[in-house]
């Protein structure tokens, strides 16, 4: 993606031991998508940014072996695909990412990245007005882009026809 739209701001979480599993699960963090879902993004990105806001990524193409390392590290489907049937993540097809304002602080959205609770349900309305109004120009102006939210997560998306790519286990290299 980087090389696509050097605007994006890059926090892949899975590359760092700043996520849920506490483990490091990628040796780089790197943002891999699809080329008409990159495409979609950057579209989308563009939006934002005249609306003042850039796009920070947390996770993009998943490599299937790390999904499975999330999934020895966490076996429980509530909070990691099963890495035989894969997740849209494998498919390159998903994204996990917020909004930033002008001074590169990341919006309120009510709960932190990959938090597994109700309060990072899309249906989660009991929050602050500002958060609200935060998931749905986030929500909103993905889905004019083909992008679909889970009801779970208010930081992944899904793009809609992500059926037509199959499950990869291609690892990209750090060099
Ligand atoms: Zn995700």
């Amino acid at each position: 993606m980087m090389t696509l739209d050097s605007t994006f701001l890059l926090d892949i979480r899975y590359a760092t031991t700043n996520n849920f599993t506490g483990e490091q699960m990628y040796d780089c963090g790197k943002c891999y998508l699809r080329e008409p879902v990159a495409e979609l993004l950057i579209e989308a990105h563009k939006e934002f940014k005249k609306a003042g806001y850039r796009i920070k990524l947390f996770d993009c193409y998943r490599p299937r072996p790390i999904q499975y390392k999330l999934w020895e590290s966490v076996p429980d489907p509530r909070y990691v695909a099963r890495p035989w049937k894969g997740s849209v993540h494998n498919r390159g097809g998903a994204v996990d990412l917020t909004l930033v304002d002008s001074t590169g602080k990341e919006l309120e959205m009510g709960t932190p990245y990959d938090f597994f609770g109700e309060r990072a349900h899309q249906d989660f309305k009991d929050l602050p007005a500002d958060i609200l109004q935060h998931r749905s120009l986030l929500t909103e102006t993905l889905r004019k882009y083909h992008f679909s939210p889970i009801r779970t997560e208010w930081w992944h998306f899904d793009y809609n026809k992500n059926k037509l790519y199959p499950l990869s286990d291609l690892v990209w290299d750090c060099n």
